[in-house]
């Protein structure tokens, strides 16, 4: 057997139904995270070979294989973790089957002189174990033990502790005792505290300058979970799944109040490292909360030394360890809607797993969106997505993506013969291309935003032909200058038609309005209603400082930075305000996911709305405010919800008449919302269309460079 850089090649003789034997087995039992795509028999001369050995890697310079993503360590490594005498809770266990991968390589092909463990010697047992064909460790890069391998360490009060035993039970005892610890992990440090201490959770969120975001919670095991959290037979499935992502899950019981800041769900994940499985075991708390080791926005720390520096004003200690993290990347984010995995967040698990696609893409690098930005390189017929990065317009994130764009380079061996990038002229990953493009003489294809999410839908469901495209979002630029985000598209990877659209309304000040809903709530009711009494009978306004309120209505009656947006997201913005939910944004989607989070499920009327060239939304907010007096919110934002639903479907009947498609592609950000999401998807089946949604690469922003690189490689 040959591990080389385009695939596996191995060499069996023996009798033909012995062959054949063995290439089923391979089908049918492979190993947990293996991914085998495609298994070529060729006939060759007979060797007369006695055993069965693996040969050294070739880098063949032809196309690579891929890179693994990290795998959550196995059930065989935990036990050695209480049998193995070299592995006595010896917290880097790994083997053939589970470990990190991505984040310790820095190059292929993937062998241990390649990776962050280069600088380890192995003892003679792990030599042993590694170069045997038996063995579960046979030629794991990362294989270690007690004797020979990396280990952890605890900075506390200027000393520095050793032993694993030692630091355990001090950092047992201390997050007992409500402290904040920050933890190297396996893609960067994570800050660590009880999650039923509400102390504890309420001072992290200060001091990591966090209004309202919820953190992740990191449960002993899955019946911790099933106390807290609703979970089902497919939220459990992925909880467990060796990807080990942060699933969000129905809250049951509340853990401490600060940690969802009154949202009903938890963002729940499993142990995915020997050190979480160790430390759960020494403390009686079932669930601790895991989020990134960072200020917010900042990208999660990867480096010791900056560790160092930034968290003692995080965390009350650190605990590290020698193995250096080569590739940052945060834990990915799931959610189960109409009963499948939604990726919110794709990085630890997922990356580097390429999309497969159905053409040729080698080649091209396509750079992604400003927000939650990820990048996307081109290698034949696979598209290699990169980590997320996050909102480029923090310069610390800025240059973690430039890095990891140099990065992945190195790992596939990639240089671009072309570039693409977002139509918006002001995007810093547009800026970014224009340079390369210009350094490189390279071209650079401009891609419309929507026209881009709906690609990236149809890309990863292998669609190459003309669809109904449906984006929820909510901000890009429109190839008319003004903001979109409610879209509907005939659309193939070539172009699009923009067929309609949701109302454009003003942005008061810009950006400013996606952070302060209430704007947007004043805007869609100026715009509706005119200055009228209306605009003060909302309560929300009420608790807006007067001269805010009156600027804003200067601003509006001038139209003065009142950029138009036709932002699905800015409507669920304007009704979250008006419904007194949400004024202020404190983090991405903040008012919208609140409206969602009190929708009632039970609630099947919906609003009126209008449908033209455009949909347009006056009597949907006249309704609202009507319904304020008298019904509850849940009942509200059902109704909503249900109109929106209820305009998508029959703006997707009108698109049907007009072109006989019947394909629906949904792309966005919004879609996100699985109570939208799940109402729309049971209309447009009972319409009998055919419905595509994003599963292997987020809807939202995160799946932008996926749309991009197919829509450039059909660019002639
Ligand atoms: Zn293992
Ligand atoms: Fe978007």
């Amino acid at each position: 057997m040959d591990n080389r850089t385009d695939g596996v090649f191995v060499s069996v003789e023996g009798e033909e139904k012995d062959i054949l034997n063995f290439r089923n087995q391979i089908m049918i039992s492979p190993p947990e995270a293996s991914n085998i795509k495609t298994i070529e028999v060729r006939s060759g001369k007979i060797n007369g070979y006695h055993d069965f050995t693996i040969a050294l890697s070739k880098n063949t310079e032809l196309d690579t294989t891929e890179i693994s993503p990290d795998i959550a360590v196995c059930h065989d490594c935990l036990e050695d973790l209480e049998s193995d005498p070299e592995r006595i809770n010896y917290p880097f266990v790994n083997c053939t089957n589970c470990g990190p991968r991505f984040t310790i390589i820095e190059k292929l092909p993937y062998d241990r002189q390649f990776t962050s463990m280069e600088r380890f010697q192995m003892c003679p047992d792990c030599e042993r174990e590694y170069h045997d064909t038996d063995n579960r460790r046979f030629h794991a890069q990362p294989v270690a033990c007690n004797k020979c391998g990396p280990e952890y360490e605890l900075w506390n009060d200027g000393k520095i502790v050793k032993g694993i035993e030692e630091i355990l039970s001090t950092v047992a005892e201390k997050i007992r005792n409500g402290e904040t610890i920050a933890i190297k992990g396996m893609g960067g440090y994570n800050l660590v505290c009880d999650a039923l201490n509400e102390e504890a959770v309420s001072r992290l969120r200060e001091r990591k300058y966090r209004d309202s975001k919820p953190f992740a919670v990191l449960f002993r095991n899955i019946d911790c979970v099933k106390d807290f959290c609703y979970c089902s037979k497919e939220e459990e499935s992925a909880l467990k799944s060796w990807k080990r992502p942060i699933v969000i899950l129905q809250e049951k019981k509340k853990l401490a109040p600060s940690l969802s800041k009154g949202l009903n769900t938890t963002g729940a994940l499993l142990p995915y490292m020997p050190f979480h499985y160790l430390l759960l075991n020494r403390i009686k708390s079932p669930a601790i909360v895991l989020t990134s080791g960072n200020f917010s926005e900042e990208p999660i720390v990867i480096d010791d030394r900056i560790a160092s520096k930034k968290f003692p004003v995080l965390a009350d200690s650190i605990v590290s360890h020698n193995r250096q993290i080569l590739n940052r990347c945060d834990d990915s984010v799931v959610r189960v809607m109409s009963n499948e995995v939604s990726i919110l967040r794709r990085s630890r698990g997922y990356v580097p797993l390429p999309v497969d696609l159905p053409f040729d893409v080698g080649g091209i690098l396509s750079v992604g969106a400003d927000q939650k930005n990820t990048f996307c390189l081109g290698k034949g017929k696979q598209a290699v997505m990169s980590q997320y990065i996050g909102d480029l317009k923090n310069l610390p994130t800025f240059e973690f993506f430039k890095e990891s764009v140099d990065r992945f380079s190195k790992m596939f061996n990639f240089k671009p013969v072309r570039l693409a990038c977002d139509l918006h002229p002001d995007y810093i990953s547009s800026n970014f291309a224009e340079q390369l493009s210009e350094n490189l003489k390279i071209p650079l294809i401009r891609v419309q935003h929507h026209h881009a999410h709906i690609a990236s839908c149809m890309a990863e469901n292998q669609l190459n032909e003309k669809v109904i495209g449906i984006c929820m979002d909510g901000t890009g630029f429109g190839d008319d200058g003004n903001i979109w985000g409610g879209e509907f598209l005939l659309a193939d990877l070539k172009g699009y038609e923009r067929f309609a659209h949701f109302d454009y309304v003003p942005m008061p000040g810009g950006d400013k309005a996606a952070d302060e809903p209430w704007r947007m709530a004043f805007s869609y009711l100026f715009k509706y209603f005119g200055d009228s009494s209306y605009l003060n009978s909302i309560p929300a306004f009420q608790t807006i400082p007067d001269n805010q309120v009156s600027g804003i209505r200067e601003v509006l009656r001038k139209n003065i930075n009142c950029p138009l947006s036709s932002g699905a997201g800015r409507l669920f913005d304007a009704v979250s305000s008006i419904m007194g939910i949400c004024n202020y944004s404190g983090f991405d989607s903040e008012a919208p996911i609140r409206l969602e989070s009190v929708a009632s499920y039970s609630v099947s009327d919906h609003y009126p709305f209008h449908l033209a060239d455009k949909v347009v939304f006056d009597e949907t907010i006249k309704s609202i405010i009507n319904d304020l007096q008298n019904f509850d919110i849940s009942v509200i934002s059902a109704k909503f919800h249900n109109t929106i639903a209820m305009a998508i479907a029959e703006m997707a009947m009108r698109m049907r008449e007009e072109t006989s498609l019947n394909k629906v592609v949904l792309s966005g950000g919004v879609f996100q919302n699985k109570y939208l999401f799940t109402r729309l998807c049971r209309l447009l089946v009972d319409r009998h269309f055919e419905i595509f949604s994003n599963h292997s690469v987020p809807s939202n922003d995160g799946g932008v460079s996926l749309g991009q690189i197919v829509i450039a490689s059909n660019y002639k």
